[in-house]
């Protein structure tokens, strides 16, 4: 038996009658641009994530950096992002000519260390983007304590955290404005490219509007100098279908993470994430840590069990960042994060037998590892 990373293609086939539905209605509409299929999934997504608006953007990138450019922010101005995450939450700030200014992550969670945040706020530090990694809610509560006090705007990167509940809170109100991805590997996954911002911030919703669409609230009248970042109809009848689905696709990828907890505590060598009592986290990733990671994926493999590292160099020692001038040590936690993690298969669409194999090609992998 083999056991892959990811079955995309299982996971959309479940709905397979439904999305042809959704295609045809489309092509049959005529329209195809920002019209009822947008509008019907940017309603039903912010009531899904109990927000006064859902704006739907072209990617997750595009759904952080217009959450920027609403808020002004720009040259001059630095955002706090956590030293470990998706290089997508530092390119965009850097992308609206802001500095991103690194801070470390609590080990056991893989999140941004509310405790170490406010050591890099400075005058010109704008905004805080927190990010709920591998579908694990950021400790909210500080950041948001701290973003009060200094007078900062907070910042969700949801793109691994739909429907994830902090304190019993859904991710995208959990501060100021939040972005989310629809690539389709998240866990609400378009057939394409795909982002929203939810907020209740009704002036930054109207300017993330007018941005998203050539600065535009009229056709062809441009009130400043915007982008080309929209949801198409298609995507967005795609989601609309795929919406439903979320919950339930989240409680199976719990059942998976649930059984790993369980049946892979207690190996020696092998760290597994925390999960802290305020947290709900939705399994975007299940990622464990072993000083010997490279080996235990390759004897993984051997096995058919399909692993991926998120992610193998963290942003500062990205040759992209190479003009902010990090060297090695300089974010030593996120240096051993990306050193040592390893993902395992989480899906909708696994059983539980398949996590029982996962389980077994672990035990047996360490064992010869150890051996
Ligand atoms: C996927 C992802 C993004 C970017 O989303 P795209 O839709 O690929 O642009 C941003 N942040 C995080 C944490 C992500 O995982």
């Amino acid at each position: 038996m083999s056991v892959p990373f990811l079955d995309l293609k299982a996971i959309n086939l479940a709905q397979a009658a439904e999305l042809e539905a959704a295609f045809k209605r489309v092509l049959n509409s005529g329209w195809y641009i920002l019209g009822s299929e947008t509008a019907a999934f940017e309603a039903s997504f912010a009531e899904y994530c109990n927000s006064a608006h859902g704006i739907g953007v072209a990617n997750g990138l595009d759904a952080i950096f217009l959450i920027l450019k609403g808020y002004g922010i720009g040259p001059g101005d630095e955002v706090i992002v956590p030293s470990n995450t998706f290089i997508a939450t530092w390119l965009a700030v850097s992308h609206c000519g802001a500095k991103p200014v690194p801070v470390e992550p609590v080990e056991g969670t893989y999140n941004i260390d509310p405790s170490k945040v406010e050591a890099a706020v400075t005058a010109k530090t704008k905004a805080i983007i927190a990010v709920h990694l591998y579908g694990q809610p950021a400790d909210m509560g500080p950041l948001k304590d701290i973003a009060k006090r200094r007078g900062l705007k907070l910042i969700e990167d949801a793109a691994q955290a739909h429907g994830a509940r902090y304190q019993g809170g859904v991710t995208g109100q959990l501060g100021d404005a939040a972005a989310f991805s629809f690539y389709p590997g998240k866990n609400l996954g378009a057939l394409g490219d795909g982002g929203a911002v939810t907020t209740s911030d009704d002036a930054l919703a109207e300017r993330i509007r007018t941005y998203r669409n050539y600065g535009s609230k009229i056709k062809y009248y441009n009130d400043v100098p915007g982008y080309n970042s929209r949801l198409d109809e298609l995507q967005a009848a795609l989601l609309a279908v795929k919406l439903p689905a979320l919950d339930a696709g989240n409680q199976q990828r719990r059942a998976v993470a649930a059984y790993y907890q369980q049946h892979l505590a207690g190996i020696d060598g092998l760290i597994l994430p925390e999960i802290p009592a305020w947290a709900e986290p939705v399994w975007h990733l299940y990622v464990v840590r072993h000083a010997q990671r490279d080996r235990l994926a390759k004897k993984l493999a051997e096995k058919q069990i399909g692993t991926i590292v998120h992610y193998p160099v963290p942003p500062h020692l990205q040759p992209a960042y190479a003009d902010l001038g990090y060297k090695e040590g300089d974010f030593p936690i996120a240096e051993v994060i990306h050193r040592e993690v390893l993902s395992l298969p989480v899906s909708p669409t696994m059983t539980l037998d398949d996590a029982a194999e996962v389980v077994a090609g672990v035990k047996a992998a360490l064992a010869e590892i150890a051996g």
